[in-house]
């Protein structure tokens, strides 16, 4: 029902260049120029529409606002991200329909995306797959979840006999840097729950992701001319090395997965006079990682009283906190997907992402639950990403589908 506008949307948009640059991010922001594009080219398309409540701030935050059409409904809200992630080349797309037939699909570089290793695949035969020449990446993360958003609000628009509360769309710039959230303020918000659509593979759900702190620990050591050092010198270098080795190496990225947390040793400077060590600490359970967070004080306290007149201090930070936290304390968000799913007959289940998103963020700020919504892309961040158009068009109905039950009763 929505494939034609929602491919359309999408073709469109991937063609527009908008890969960050996540070197510089923390300074400039959006970090790419291309990023404008796409954003002033959404934000054209939102007036056309006939809304008048749409904003692009100086930051590249777009946010728009679709009146309710019934009172006394809640304001919910739909998020995706512009920009592309910069592991391969993310920029001159070129977006090629297949209609699949079944079997493996030949890129124009000459990559193969394999049955075989996409088993995914099959359930798509007879309707189109998109992906790029194979030289770049395709951007269905996320501009399928734009495109299905914007294809969500044409239709609300375009239908106004049906009751739903104020929808509030935001699009966000810088997303694959890490600082996709840090200039926005939640607290223009006004909805209750905020649904980025920013997920993988069709009726995959995700509700819970890392709590996550970044520990930045300082290691003094005491300088002497090295041929009078015995029993005088401390070195910084050794301290942050036997700090780093007692880290329990079953609890780090590569050796842990499903719901374990772990430490990660993530960069070291410094010379034997002072080090500083970044460790990356996450977990879904929130006293795990403040057990972690103590485990390491502890820690920089042994290793002090190991190298006698060293010094070591150890800072924690909470990036950002699992988006699960806040779907507990209000239900509905959670509730209206499943509901949702059950009308539309799609068959949803969770999975948890071993990372963070976008709606961690607002999670933590706002205090609002952040779910995580399915595209229907797979293999992103790579030259074999594929896009199902099919699963683009679940989404749309999926979007449409949790806005009609915020409106129920
Ligand atoms: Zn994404």
């Amino acid at each position: 029902m929505f494939k034609e506008e929602v491919l359309q949307r999408f073709l469109k948009y991937a063609v527009v260049d908008t890969m960050s640059i996540e070197s510089i991010a923390d300074k400039k922001h959006p970090s790419f120029e291309g990023e404008w594009d796409l954003l002033r080219l959404l934000e054209k398309e939102l007036r056309d529409l006939g809304l008048s409540d749409v904003e692009l701030d100086g930051h590249g935050y777009l946010l728009a606002r679709v009146p309710a059409t019934a009172e006394g409904l809640p304001a919910v809200a739909f998020s995706a991200h512009v920009d592309t992630a910069d592991d391969v080349k993310g920029n001159g797309v070129k977006p090629v329909v297949h209609d699949y037939k079944g079997g493996d699909i030949v890129l124009k570089s000459g990559l193969v995306i394999s049955e075989q290793g996409n088993p995914e695949l099959s359930q798509y035969k007879g309707s189109k797959i998109i992906t790029s020449e194979g030289d770049t990446l395709l951007g269905c993360d996320d501009k399928g979840g734009v495109a299905e958003i914007m294809t969500a609000v044409s239709y609300l628009v375009s239908h106004p006999e049906i009751r739903h509360g104020e929808i509030e769309v935001l699009f966000s710039p810088d997303e694959e840097t890490g600082f996709g959230m840090d200039f926005f303020d939640a607290k223009r918000l006004r909805s209750k729950a905020f649904y980025t659509v920013d997920g993988s593979e069709r009726y995959v759900v995700e509700l819970e992701c890392f709590n996550a702190a970044t520990v930045k620990v300082h290691f003094d050591g005491v300088s002497f001319h090295l041929g009078a050092a015995r029993g005088r010198m401390v070195n910084a270098l050794t301290m942050a090395a036997a700090f780093i080795n007692a880290m329990p190496q079953a609890e780090s990225p590569e050796a842990t997965d499903g719901r374990y947390g772990y430490y990660c040793a993530q960069q070291a400077a410094g010379t034997a006079t002072a080090m500083d060590v970044t460790i990356y600490l996450r977990d879904f359970d929130y006293d795990s990682l403040l057990r972690r967070i103590e485990t390491l004080k502890a820690l920089g306290k042994a290793i002090e009283a190991i190298y006698n007149g060293g010094r070591v201090n150890v800072e924690a930070k909470i990036s950002y906190l699992n988006m699960g936290e806040a779907a507990k304390k209000s239900p509905k968000a959670v509730h209206a997907i499943f509901e949702a799913g059950k009308a539309l007959g799609q068959p949803l289940r969770t999975e948890i992402i071993r990372g963070g998103t976008d709606g961690s963020r607002i999670a933590e700020i706002a205090g609002i639950p952040c779910p995580n919504l399915y595209t229907g892309g797979h293999n992103y961040h790579s030259l074999y990403e594929w896009a199902a158009l099919d699963a683009m068009n679940d989404s749309v109905a999926l979007i449409l589908g949790i806005i009609g039950q915020w409106a129920e009763k």
